[in-house]
């Protein structure tokens, strides 16, 4: 498993991977552009080169990015669908050309209205992104479940995999935080295994490509998206060991996007705690799977 974070790219490209190398990261993940404003980054080829050849030369080996969250591909507002279609394609180019793993994406809202003909306007836009771009995947990010937010469920997330034509780029990424606030428990290593058979089973084998380590402040079915450091939520330590450590999650990238503790993000100690917490819950494992002595 590739751990890291999410760092910033501000002052140019590959001082993300400068960050990601500062925080002791394997894997990183980045907007693409400015996250409250529609207006798109374009990236130079020089800005691109010098990121590729500075990834090539440092520890991450992984690269997502995160679509900007005023994006909503289930609008009932054409206006939105369109601006959302044409960011989306943007950043899953630019995922092509910087060499990123996957564009990481909020499926879209129904807001208060009928949840079936949003999921059916999201695939649509969905579908369109990818029609449009080539060479990068699309992960549907799995949702805490707050007001009309669709992918609260592996069903609801296969069910928009299959409204935007199922294409083999399309994946998902799981959010711990996200897991528990829509009321899956995943605190031990039996509990994470069983919802991840769920997650299997509703989706099918190698949809599920990313992930993103964070600790909730909110308990199980809150269906509130409040992010808190690893450890110091609701997962708790051994909630975190427990996701890191499950076997079919092994060849991943993992992203923490946790506040931090000056709100500047994660630090460079909690992507070793990350680390040190998966290597715990790989040990708890092989212990509980070993006879008990005689
Ligand atoms: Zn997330
Ligand atoms: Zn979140």
């Amino acid at each position: 498993m590739l751990i890291g974070a999410h760092v910033s790219p501000a002052g140019g490209l590959p001082k993300a991977i400068e960050r990601g190398v500062e925080k002791g990261c394997r894997a990183i993940q980045i907007f693409n552009q400015s996250p409250r404003m529609w207006r798109p980054t374009t990236y130079g080829e020089g800005d691109v080169e010098a990121f590729r050849s500075a990834m090539q030369d440092s520890d991450v080996d992984a690269v997502l990015i995160h679509a900007v969250y005023l994006l909503n591909c289930a609008s009932e507002d054409a206006e939105i669908r369109k601006k959302s279609l044409t960011s989306l394609t943007h950043s899953l180019r630019t995922g092509a050309r910087i060499g990123a793993c996957g564009v990481v994406l909020h499926p879209g809202s129904a807001k208060t209205g009928h949840v079936g003909r949003a999921i059916t306007r999201a695939g649509k836009t969905i579908a369109k992104a990818l029609s449009d771009s080539e060479g990068c995947d699309l992960h549907l990010e799995n949702t805490a479940g707050a007001g009309g937010t669709l992918g609260r469920t592996f069903e609801e997330l296969a069910q928009l995999i299959e409204a935007a034509g199922g294409d083999e780029r399309l994946g998902v990424c799981l959010d711990s935080c996200h897991l528990l606030a829509s009321g899956y428990d995943i605190r031990t290593p039996a509990k994470m295994d069983e919802v991840l058979c769920q997650a299997i089973a509703a989706l099918g084998q190698g949809r599920i490509r990313s992930l993103h380590l964070n600790d909730s402040q909110t308990p199980l079915g809150s269906n509130r998206d409040k992010h808190a450091n690893i450890g110091e939520g609701e997962l708790g330590e051994r909630g975190c060991g427990a996701f890191l450590s499950a076997p079919p999650l092994q060849d991943l990238p993992c992203v923490l996007e946790t506040p931090g503790h000056d709100r500047s993000g994660p630090t460079r100690e909690e992507v070793q705690l990350a680390v040190k917490l998966r290597e715990r819950g790989l040990r708890a494992r092989s212990r509980s799977r070993r006879p008990a002595a005689q």
